[in-house]
């Protein structure tokens, strides 16, 4: 009772309600000023407190605290809202919220339950629903507003005595929009004839809707205009209130994300046109630009630091930096379900990548889609398509040439939705995201599995099929089952002829290729630091081979060092002020740690046909002896994304220069691969290239070339065995160049350069060199050099062309006749009955990853044309009953063909058929087409002892069911010649599994129990026949 004031608050009249609060005076006094036709009595002492009587439990400071009683009275005493009144119920909404009190947030929403939408109150109503994102009330509203448009529209029309030319189309419009869920057009009408209208856009889909072509809004008809843009988590929440009441006759706002536009409002404050009644914080937080080319998106900090404060509190728990990043880009921070290993988390990410052979059937899907603009940045990168033959100029400018309509294609398509496009010849996919938008804490999805390779600069990089990144560019949450997350502790210090690619070598030796999958690698401790952030791109890159969900480092100087090179040092200076964010807490916990010491780490070579079979350099000499491995190497090659950085290409011709000054070159064909435009130029500058040349090796574009078997190899006729080694990631069976019989090696740039000088596969180049066929000598090291940022001259013809998400009218053509490119059309929808007597198209034995359900090389330029790429449809899986590839039995004739014809006769025979494999099914990369060719040609299901992610993702979104045994052991039940039925699929539920019956042959039965992984969306994705037709249903 310590409070001057109290004999005037307590000569009022007293009423019903009792307020026991604590005792800072200020605030409380004024508070109860402004609520003066109030009456009440209150006693003020203490910090938090209860109010007994009413039984609501009030935390927070003192101002919040008396913000919620505000509320409390209004509940209680108010019964018509004003703008004021609501003001107050969203401020006090939103407090409650922020300190989670329960009782008062259901005490709000139930009270706006109670609230009856009219066409008088609608403005208001929508404010705060759509504010506060209530969703019950944002439905209820909807329904109101589909139901009653004539009553609104003619309302205030009448009442503005004003009505637009438009009008009449205006109600069609709605009409014709009336079903559809996310009717934004429908309140860009509706904002022309309401006294006050509330808008809360929160990507740039919904931007587009509301503004005009030329990117204009009209607020003349307004009186009151209230406009709240949350801009995918960027800097800009704005909350401003016009009044129509002064000389602001029209009002036009470009852009509130321009910060031209930006000051503009501000100034306009001043002069009482506008009233910014909230202004939050993140008004005034650094607007950092995403990447150079976006310049209208903001790195996002503030708002992933406010959500993983609220996970936080949740979990109560230390977090790892996987968890951080991943749980802070939550669709639903509040309620999402986080359970490691189990839950399926809901997820915004903050950009897309896409490679060109990929990105075509993203582009079509997204046209498919029907949306006019995609809801985060995205970037196409033509880099897969380019064939190495010659040199990368003659090399490109062919590509260019055979690639002219797929380039014209994606270039259009980009330009219509305001995706940026890097050319042909720009460089590699990851090394251009690297250089140029992945950033520490991002959460970034690329359609290649290497899109991983940004986890070098401390983000969370994923690799997805098209369909997941059509929804993630269609503002959808995209969904991920909740990672494990594996330690990789790190002491000592790389040095020497170890390299970050030994790190990983030797990461994939312990995982093997199924160790990592479901999980996030990531990496800590004290070595982190002796490794430079390109070579933790490298690690985070090739952990795709153990199947991991993705890999990062935590963000530390070598990253900034990087940023700062790559003309990004606001960026750096920004994450170095948010580091709660971007390292583990300590004490979290690792589903499984790996110790791995870099001091005693030896270098090494993997392979051949498996990234996993690992030798250091010590024993490879025996064990290649041991295995009968072909000692001479053919080819040594450098580059692909996983080692192209300009440290990568120093240390390789630092030792390339050592063995020519004792007259050497490579004794192995060699091929450079610079990952990008900007490595090619700056190795050209500094001279690297020419050295490169001189000592015999082909400068090849920038490009993925060799490592995805667009490489037209002369030296060695297919089917005779021969070595080569990389510096790539992946070396399964004839995937660089089409011959099986290839024994691929995978090592370190300069391990591979040293092994090419030698041309032996029995040489190691870290004892002193005694080798009989070279001179006396030992090589020694080059330093780890970084990028030197002084930006050297890029060739503009190989540069990113628009982006930054403005789209711009052209008009996109596909010639019916083409067979690089065909439109999409959809898949029938599941008729509601069982799937039986199926065939077996194929029992697959062994390895059966994406490349051999989609074989990519040659058929990389179907990629646009599903009914041609489906030719490749399983052509290099083993067919397990005749041990050969490419021959099945068709069961319809009893006659040996290969296995797209035999589909395709299937399909044409209306009969559906399975697929059945082992372990790891669908591996590699995330192509979408070894999902979508299935579907396309009758495939029903897919049967396997185990998936990798992303592949059975894909089969979902594009309605094959995908099932696991429960017994792995009835993989050897499942016959070629049986027929298979999958029983009492309208239960079909999650969690639940599923009977499979056998009919074999002799006329015996088998009944096999059968697990999936299908949640409730991704059933329904199965019953539309696709996740698209699921999304063009919800779009009617
Ligand atoms: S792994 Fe090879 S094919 Fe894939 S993006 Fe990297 S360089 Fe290109």
């Amino acid at each position: 009772m310590n409070c001057p004031q109290m004999d005037y608050f307590m000569n009022e009249s007293v009423s019903d309600v009792v307020f026991v609060i604590d005792g800072h005076r200020i605030p409380a006094i004024r508070i109860l000023l402004a609520l003066n036709s109030y009456v009440f009595r209150v006693m003020l002492f203490g910090d938090f407190v209860e109010s007994k009587e009413k039984e609501i439990l009030i935390t927070g400071t003192t101002v919040d605290a008396f913000k919620a009683m505000i509320f409390y009275l209004y509940t209680k005493k108010l019964e018509f809202l004003d703008n004021e009144d609501m003001e107050l119920i969203a401020e006090v909404y939103r407090l409650a919220d922020r300190y989670q009190l329960e009782a008062l947030t259901k005490a709000v929403e139930e009270y706006l339950k109670e609230i009856q939408v009219t066409a008088e109150n609608l403005p208001q109503i929508s404010r705060i629903a759509f504010m506060f994102e209530m969703k019950e009330l944002r439905s209820d509203l909807m329904i109101f507003i589909e139901n009653n448009v004539h009553e609104i529209l003619g309302l205030h029309y009448n009442k503005s005595n004003d009505i637009p030319e438009e009008t009449e189309e205006m109600i069609t419009e709605s009409n014709s929009l009336k079903k559809t869920s996310r009717n934004w057009h429908f309140f860009r009408k509706l904002k022309l004839c309401s006294n006050l209208l509330s808008l809360n856009m929160s990507s740039y889909h919904e931007m587009s809707t509301i503004f005009d072509n030329n990117n204009q809004i009209f607020v003349n008809n307004l009186k009151c205009f209230e406009f709240r843009c949350d801009l995918r988590a960027d800097m800009k929440r704005f909350e401003i209130f016009v009044e129509n009441n002064t000389s602001l006759e029209t009002f036009r706002l470009k852009s509130i994300s321009n910060a031209d536009q930006k000051s503009k409002f501000l100034n306009a404050t001043t002069f009482g046109q506008i009233r910014l009644i909230h202004n939050t914080s993140k008004c005034c937080a650094k607007q950092v630009p995403i990447s150079r080319f976006d310049k209208d998106s903001y790195i996002p900090y503030e708002k992933l630091q406010n959500n993983l404060k609220v996970v936080k509190k949740r979990l109560n728990r230390p977090l790892t930096l996987s968890e951080k990043i991943l749980y802070s880009h939550l669709d639903d921070p509040n309620n999402q379900d986080i359970i490691r290993g189990q839950s399926y988390l809901r997820l915004r990410p903050d950009r897309v990548g896409m490679q060109d052979a990929l990105a075509q059937m993203v582009m079509f899907q997204f046209i498919a889609s029907g949306l006019s603009n995609i809801a985060v940045p995205a970037t196409i990168h033509c880099d897969h398509l380019i064939e190495a033959q010659i040199d990368g100029v003659k090399d490109l400018a062919r590509a260019i040439d055979i690639n002219k309509e797929v380039y014209s294609f994606l270039s259009t398509a980009a330009a219509k939705y305001g995706v940026g496009f890097w050319k042909p010849g720009s460089g590699i996919i990851h090394q251009i995201i690297l250089e140029n938008y992945a950033f520490p804490g991002v959460l970034l999805v690329g359609t290649d599995s290497h899109t991983v390779n940004g986890g070098g600069l401390g983000g969370l990089c994923i690799g997805v099929g098209g369909a997941d990144a059509v929804d993630v560019l269609a503002d959808i949450p995209w969904e991920l089952k909740c990672p494990n997350v594996i330690g990789v502790h790190l002491t000592g210090r790389l040095s020497g002829w170890t390299s970050p690619k030994d790190v990983i070598l030797k990461v994939t030796d312990i995982l093997t290729v199924k160790g990592g999958t479901g999980a996030i690698v990531e990496y800590f401790g004290p070595g982190v630091d002796s490794i430079s952030c390109t070579g933790m791109g490298t690690i985070c890159n090739m952990g795709a081979e153990v199947g991991a969900t993705t890999s990062v480092f935590p963000y530390n100087s070598r990253m900034r060092d990087y940023l700062k090179a790559t003309n990004r040092k606001e960026i750096a200076d920004y994450a170095d002020q948010t580091p709660e964010l971007l390292s583990a807490d300590s004490g979290a916990k690792y589903d499984h740690v790996i110790e791995i010491n870099l001091s005693e780490l030896e270098p090494h070579v993997n392979g051949p046909f498996t990234p996993d079979l690992s030798h250091p350099i010590s024993k490879l000499a025996q064990n290649a002896k041991s295995n009968d491995y072909p000692i001479d190497l053919k080819v040594g090659l450098i580059g692909s994304c996983t080692n192209s950085s300009y440290e990568d290409m120093s240390r390789s011709v630092s030792i390339a220069k050592q063995a020519m000054k004792h007259g050497l070159k490579s004794k192995s064909i060699f091929t450079v691969t610079p990952g990008s435009e900007q490595i090619r130029a700056t190795i050209e500058r500094d001279g690297q290239a020419e050295q490169f040349r001189q000592f015999g090796a082909v400068v090849l574009a920038n490009a993925c070339g060799p490592c995805i078997g667009q490489w037209d190899r002369q030296d060695v006729k297919k089917g005779v065995k021969n070595s080569i080694i990389s510096s790539f990631n992946r070396n399964f069976t004839a995937r660089n160049d089409t011959n099986p019989a290839t024994h691929h090696f995978l090592a370190s740039p300069e391990l591979v350069t040293a092994l090419s000088i030698a041309g032996r596969l029995d040489f190691n180049p870290l004892w002193l060199l005694d080798w009989p066929r070279l001179p006396f000598f030992k090589f020694d090291l080059l330093g780890r050099p970084l990028l030197n940022g002084s930006a050297p001259k890029l060739n503009p013809l190989l540069c990113m062309v628009g982006g930054g998400s403005v789209p711009s009218h052209v008009t996109i053509t596909v010639s019916p006749t083409s067979d690089r490119l065909q439109l999409l059309t959809p898949f029938n929808k599941w008729d509601g009955k069982d799937l039986t007597d199926m065939v077996v198209l194929i029992k697959v034995k062994g390895k059966c990853t994406t490349d051999h359900i989609s074989y990519a090389g040659p058929w990389l330029k179907y990629r646009g044309h599903l009914d041609n790429i489906s030719n490749n449809m399983f052509i290099g899986a083993i067919n397990a009953e005749n041990n050969e590839a490419n021959k099945v039995k068709n069961q319809l004739t009893d006659a040996w063909s290969p296995v797209p014809e035999t589909a395709r006769h299937y399909k044409a025979n209306g009969v559906n058929w399975v697929a059945v494999g082992e372990d790891n099914y669908g591996e590699g990369s995330s192509r979408e087409h070894a999902a979508l060719e299935p579907r396309h040609l009758g495939g029903r299901a897919i049967i396997v002892k185990s998936f990798a992610r992303i592949h059975e993702t894909n089969l979902k979104k594009q309605g094959v069911l995908p099932f696991t045994f429960s017994d792995p052991k009835d993989y050897d039940k499942i016959q070629p010649t049986d027929r298979i039925s999958l029983l009492e699929l309208k239960s079909l539920s999650p969690g639940k599994s599923v009977k499979c019956e056998l009919k074999h042959k002799d006329g015996s039965k088998d009944v096999i129990e059968l697990k999936h992984t299908l949640n409730d969306l991704q059933i329904q994705w199965f019953k539309a026949g696709s996740a698209l037709n699921r999304m063009a249903e919800l779009k009617k």
